[in-house]
């Protein structure tokens, strides 16, 4: 540790850490960035980076790395429902490659795949180019003392010795077991075990070559008992990832049966080499608060689902872009109070709609356990052939919505948020496969293709942005720029007047859209009180008329401790 006093320490360089780290340094933040092993990934677990989460790298000026990741653009993307791999085939979702999916009508770009053994390193790489992020690796958070005006933090470097560290403020992205959590006494609500599943990465040059379901993403295996384990191409090449799915009750599954069910799962003997094995446990966990006034947790520390969508990483990396710019605003001194507090508020409801599909994507993918496949349909012959089309049919029916979820990615919102202006407007159908883009207040500012060739994502990031479309602008704009400037805040004016598609898109002819790419407020004609808009939107003054949203959460107290899997 280079300074007295750090303005934010980052506890645990997963990829949410990495991410907020990144972010922060990208806005001039300084920080440090703990963590407690040498950063080597033995079991990559996400490799599905989000829409979202490309639009941040977008923004990062790193879409590109990721899209050029080892990863082949080659490789098909199906998902397939077989008996085994030699075995009969049920059904199957055609997925395009990488390289042939377009990006959807919302957005400049697409979801990605690249597993976080390659995910990580290019967050790392990406934090690295800034002089005010700095690294400890093989450094572990040990306990921390939060008071008015700091955190004084207990750090056990290498070498097994303790040292204190002051910061401004914490941020505990220390995954599942997370002992910042643990410390605040921030208890987890919803289901502590879905299932206790065991992830075994093995080693097998070709397999494709090895049977004839072809290249595709996942195997999902289904028996006389139902679904019974999933196999993904990891890095579309040689490795690859086998979940033995199990249930509600815990139990070690030694070598010698993890053999016989890779066997079981090929329908014939081939040569394969274990790489490692690793019992999780697959939860419905939603932390009941996102930190105090000075300590934040983000990412799995704070909510913890079932990898069903791959929602985790996203949801957390999510988490990291909300509060990075925060944390810019009240260490630059433009941030009020409410900034901060409207965190969690924000953040929390979506942690919660995102684990409530996670969940509901293993039920989906459980259901051929409720719902088996006939005898028959394990059997030669047209009859059989018949009730293999008739199951698989129903099935790709059932797993559908897991396979398309912008709406998840792209459609919550911040509406309820203290430092968001309501409008009034009704709000959207909350869809889970589709999202239609909107300008209303809180929610992700929309994408639109700009006659320059950008997309109006582009616009946002360091600052506001005051989006003008009405012709004439000048007089409403600067009124919006001298309150900004009288509050020291930074704001960005965009004349759009010539864009009909994005006026159409945003609903309004001004548009204030905030750091995180967020619209603040919007309106026909510049507010009387737009200082009182400002401050609202900086956390300075809280926004009025609204009603806190529903929490259809379950609440069953539950605390994972430091030493519990994930
Ligand atoms: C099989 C599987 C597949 C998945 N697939 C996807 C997917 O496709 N897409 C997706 O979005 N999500 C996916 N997920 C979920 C995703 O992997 C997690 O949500 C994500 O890794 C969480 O990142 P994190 O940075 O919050 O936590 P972690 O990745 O758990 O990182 C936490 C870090 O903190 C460190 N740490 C812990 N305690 C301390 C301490 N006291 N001091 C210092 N360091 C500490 C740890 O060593 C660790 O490096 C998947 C999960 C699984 C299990």
């Amino acid at each position: 540790m280079t300074n007295p006093k750090i303005p934010v320490l980052i506890v645990g360089a997963g990829p949410v850490g990495l991410a907020l780290a990144g972010d922060l340094g990208w806005r001039g933040v300084q920080c440090c960035l703990v963590e407690k092993s040498d950063g080597s990934i033995y079991q990559p677990k996400m490799d599905m980076v989000g829409i979202r989460t490309m639009e941040f790298c977008r923004r990062w000026g790193i879409a590109s790395w990721v899209e050029n990741s080892p990863y082949p653009r080659d490789y098909p993307q199906d998902n397939v429902w077989v008996e085994s791999l030699t075995g009969f085939e049920f059904g199957r979702e055609r997925m395009p490659t990488k390289d042939e999916e377009p990006c959807p009508a919302q957005s400049a770009q697409k979801r990605e795949r690249c597993p976080q053994d390659m995910f990580d390193p290019i967050l790392r790489r990406f934090a690295s180019q800034f002089g005010v992020v700095e690294f400890s690796y093989r450094t572990e958070l040990v306990d921390f003392s939060e008071t008015k005006t700091g955190v004084l933090a207990t750090l056990r470097d290498p070498k097994g010795e303790q040292y204190h560290v002051a910061c401004d403020y914490l941020v505990g992205t220390d995954g599942a077991a997370s002992v910042v959590r643990e410390k605040l006494g921030i208890p987890m609500r919803g289901e502590p075990v879905l299932t206790y599943t065991t992830n075994v990465i093995f080693r097998c040059r070709d397999l494709p070559s090895l049977h004839d379901k072809g290249k595709a993403y996942r195997f999902i295996f289904i028996g006389p008992e139902g679904t019974w384990l999933t196999i993904v191409a990891i890095d579309g090449a040689n490795r690859w990832r086998m979940s033995i799915i199990g249930d509600k009750s815990k139990r070690e599954i030694l070598e010698t049966e993890i053999r016989a069910l890779i066997l079981r799962a090929m329908g014939k003997p081939f040569e394969f080499e274990i790489e490692s094995i690793m019992p999780w446990a697959r939860r419905e966990l939603v932390a009941e608060s996102f930190g105090t006034e000075r300590v934040f947790l983000a990412g799995d520390a704070c909510h913890l689902m079932s990898p069903t969508g791959g929602f985790g990483m996203n949801t957390g990396i999510a988490d990291a872009i909300d509060l990075s710019w925060k944390l810019e605003a009240v260490l630059k001194g433009w941030g009020g109070p409410e900034l901060l507090r409207s965190y969690g508020i924000e953040r929390k409801p979506v942690a919660e709609r995102a684990v409530k599909e996670a969940s509901a994507n293993l039920g989906r993918m459980l259901a051929a356990r409720r719902k088996a496949p006939p005898e028959i349909a394990f059997r030669p012959g047209p009859e059989g052939e018949a009730a293999r089309r008739e199951y698989g049919d129903w099935y790709t029916e059932v797993m559908k919505q897991e396979w398309y979820s912008t709406g998840i990615h792209l459609g919550f919102n911040y509406y309820h948020s203290p430092v968001v202006c309501p409008d009034g407007s009704a709000a959207p159908h909350d869809q889970v496969s589709d999202y239609v883009q909107t300008g209303r207040p809180g929610h992700r500012a929309p994408h639109v293709w700009l006659k320059d060739g950008g997309s109006t994502l582009d616009l946002f990031g360091r600052s506001f942005v005051l989006l003008c479309f009405a012709p004439n602008h000048q007089p409403g704009s600067n009124s919006f720029v001298d309150a900004a400037e009288e509050r020291g805040i930074p704001l960005k004016v965009v004349d759009l007047d010539e864009e009909r598609e994005a006026r159409e898109a945003y609903g309004a002819d001004y548009v204030l859209v905030r750091p995180d790419g967020h619209v603040a407020w919007r309106g026909n004609s510049p507010p009387e009180r737009v200082g009182s808009i400002i401050d609202t939107v900086r956390g300075f003054e809280k926004a009025t008329d609204r009603s806190p949203p529903k929490s259809g959460h379950s609440s069953k107290d539950t605390t994972v401790s430091a030493g519990s899997a994930h």
